[in-house]
């Protein structure tokens, strides 16, 4: 802690406070700011060229008109007498848990009150860690995502925190009491679960961050019939669940069977452009019990009424507009532009021979160069390209010879980075 003396900063003083010793264990993750660094090199050295970035996942294009005016409707009414609202359901407003129970699971049969609004997947996650406390044995897909603006493994990083992790392995670099889960190629990018231990926890996302994989459904089947076998609970984690189009399943919940097992949790970010408007929800279905049968989703409201006071009012209503038939083409059209991008992008590495995943049901491509170094990749491809890219090792060691490409982005700017990058490799 920095303190002003005689206008000197000075580092001197400290306060007599001992620093939670569960955050001392967090592993920094040097990715991103490793990529930014590198970045901010580049710039200084080529200062006319025109950096295009296939790095970090957020959304590029602008909301739907509806969408939006629905929220500066909603801000503008906050200041007459009539239209002015304070505090609302801690679980989100009944008008937007019934649209989201609607539009993405009518068919599975869950009720709008198993459905829980949040400011976002990323901050539920930490609700769930605190939800099952610091007991839980967990296990987590390998590679897998870092949140990029928290500069941390969200699912890990949260499950140390609240103390469920063990202590870090000094050869791998990993913590002890989690289990890494190998999704690659090899495997169909699902974990081999016949030799998989039992956790209490599964974290599970898909379509898959980093790896562009969206499960089948006799793949969702066999995690099912797996966390039933073993009496664990699912994490599903379903942020990119729109970008699936080839029938396989976009909810957990349609592998029957599920309710009992696990707990969703999604996002608006990357359907409808909200990573900044912050909105996202969470469904535990009244099934799902602990060990002495008491309802999770009891529990889980209790987390939300402490330590959440529900989501902006502004962004529900963009929500709400954004399920509504009109809103919803709006976001249709913008999922539709993301996956066009994709499109491009894996044609362009295909006609270049190279093996890429991902890109058909999800934004990500998982692209493969056999018997490469990810750093030294993308060193080359910002050097030659002007492309920033992500090395495939930060997600963890089964990404040594991979880089990730996002498909967020302007299409020109796609359509440039796929001239560069034909340029470069072919
Ligand atoms: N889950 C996955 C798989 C993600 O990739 C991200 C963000 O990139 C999140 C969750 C976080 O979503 P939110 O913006 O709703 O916090």
């Amino acid at each position: 802690m920095k303190t002003e003396d005689n206008g000197k900063v000075n580092f001197s003083y400290h306060t007599k406070v001992v620093r939670n010793p569960k955050l001392e264990r967090l592993q920094y993750n040097y990715l991103f700011p490793e990529i930014s660094a590198r970045e901010l090199q580049h710039i200084r050295k080529y200062p006319n060229a025109r950096v295009i970035s296939l790095g970090i996942g957020d959304t590029t294009e602008p909301l739907p008109d509806v969408v939006a005016s629905s929220m500066a409707n909603y801000a503008h009414n906050l200041s007459t007498p009539a239209g002015y609202r304070g505090y609302g359901a801690e679980q989100g407003s009944k008008e937007l848990r019934k649209a989201i129970a609607e539009t993405f699971y009518k068919r599975m049969g869950i009720k709008d009150e198993e459905v829980f609004v949040s400011d976002g997947a990323q901050c539920d996650i930490s609700r769930l860690q605190l939800l099952f406390g610091s007991n839980m044995s967990i296990a987590v897909q390998d590679p897998i995502f870092p949140v990029i603006l928290a500069l941390s493994h969200a699912y890990i990083d949260s499950s140390v925190i609240i103390g469920q992790t063990g202590d870090v392995d000094t050869i791998s670099g990993r913590y002890q009491n989690i289990k890494y889960m190998k999704c690659g190629p090899q495997n169909g990018f699902f974990p081999n679960l016949s030799d998989t231990e039992r956790t209490d926890i599964i974290f599970f996302c898909s379509p898959n961050n980093p790896t562009g994989h969206a499960a089948t459904r006799e793949q969702l089947e066999q995690l099912v019939q797996f966390a039933q076998d073993n009496g664990s609970i699912i994490v599903y984690d379903s942020a990119y669940a729109v970008y699936i189009t080839d029938g396989r399943p976009r909810s957990i919940y349609e592998i029957p069977g599920a309710k009992k097992v696990a707990i969703e949790i999604s996002s608006f970010s990357k359907i409808a452009g909200f990573t900044g408007v912050r909105l996202g929800w969470t469904v535990v279905p009244e099934e799902l019990l602990y060990l002495n049968g008491f309802p999770v989703i009891n529990d889980f409201n209790r987390i939300v009424c402490t330590c959440f006071n529900g989501a902006s009012r502004i962004a529900q209503a963009g929500g709400l507009a954004s399920l509504s038939s009109q809103g919803f083409k709006g976001v249709l059209s913008l999922v539709d532009h993301y996956k066009q991008n994709a499109e491009i992008l894996l044609q362009t590495f295909e006609s270049l021979g190279l093996k890429a995943y991902g890109g058909i049901n999800a934004p990500y491509l998982w692209v493969h160069f056999p018997g490469s170094n990810s750093w030294d990749l993308f060193n080359e491809i910002l050097e030659k390209t002007h492309i920033i890219t992500v090395p495939g090792s930060g997600f963890g060691p089964a990404g040594k010879e991979f880089i990730r490409v996002t498909a967020f982005g302007h299409r020109e700017n796609i359509i440039e980075a796929s001239k560069r990058l034909t340029a470069l490799l072919s």
